[in-house]
């Protein structure tokens, strides 16, 4: 199969810059999968797993949104977060999952239940694509 530029970017730096055969994402319209010879593209992407195949290699990154864009063969992923499986920090995703169920189940006026959902499920993301490595 045919291998293309893949690079992940953040606004903390390149997390990514290698070539794959093919990549799958979580956009807002479902999931995603770019091979070479895809169309162009750009399309948001959710709070979810990356996987990066080639022949003898397996990547799996968490991301945290952002957009993947397809151009002259070469996928471009711009995410606000993106950590490699083996980057990520187990203990302290379930420390994360446990403060965002804590306020998500006390009902205070001030809190804002949209941000703890995001940082719930950021957590839960980042547990699932850390069972990867
Ligand atoms: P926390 O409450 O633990 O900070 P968060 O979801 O609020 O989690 P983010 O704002 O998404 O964290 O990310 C802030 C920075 O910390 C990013 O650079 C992200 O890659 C990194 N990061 C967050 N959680 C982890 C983790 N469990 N392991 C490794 N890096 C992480």
């Amino acid at each position: 199969m045919n291998e293309f530029d893949v690079s992940i970017v953040t606004p903390d730096g390149s997390v990514v810059t290698e070539k794959f055969e093919m990549v799958s994402a979580r956009t807002a319209a479902g999931d995603i999968g770019v091979m070479a010879g895809h169309i162009p593209l750009v399309a948001p992407l959710t709070i979810g797993a990356v996987r990066l195949k080639k022949a003898n290699k397996t990547e799996w990154l968490a991301v945290s949104g952002g957009f993947l864009e397809v151009r002259h063969d070469q996928v471009t992923i711009l995410a606000q977060s993106a950590e490699r499986a083996e980057t990520i920090d187990l203990a302290r995703a379930q420390e994360a999952k446990k403060r965002a169920e804590h306020r998500l189940s006390t009902k205070v006026e001030s809190m804002d239940d949209a941000r703890a959902d995001l940082a719930l499920q950021r957590a839960i993301n980042r547990m699932n694509v850390a069972s990867h490595r």
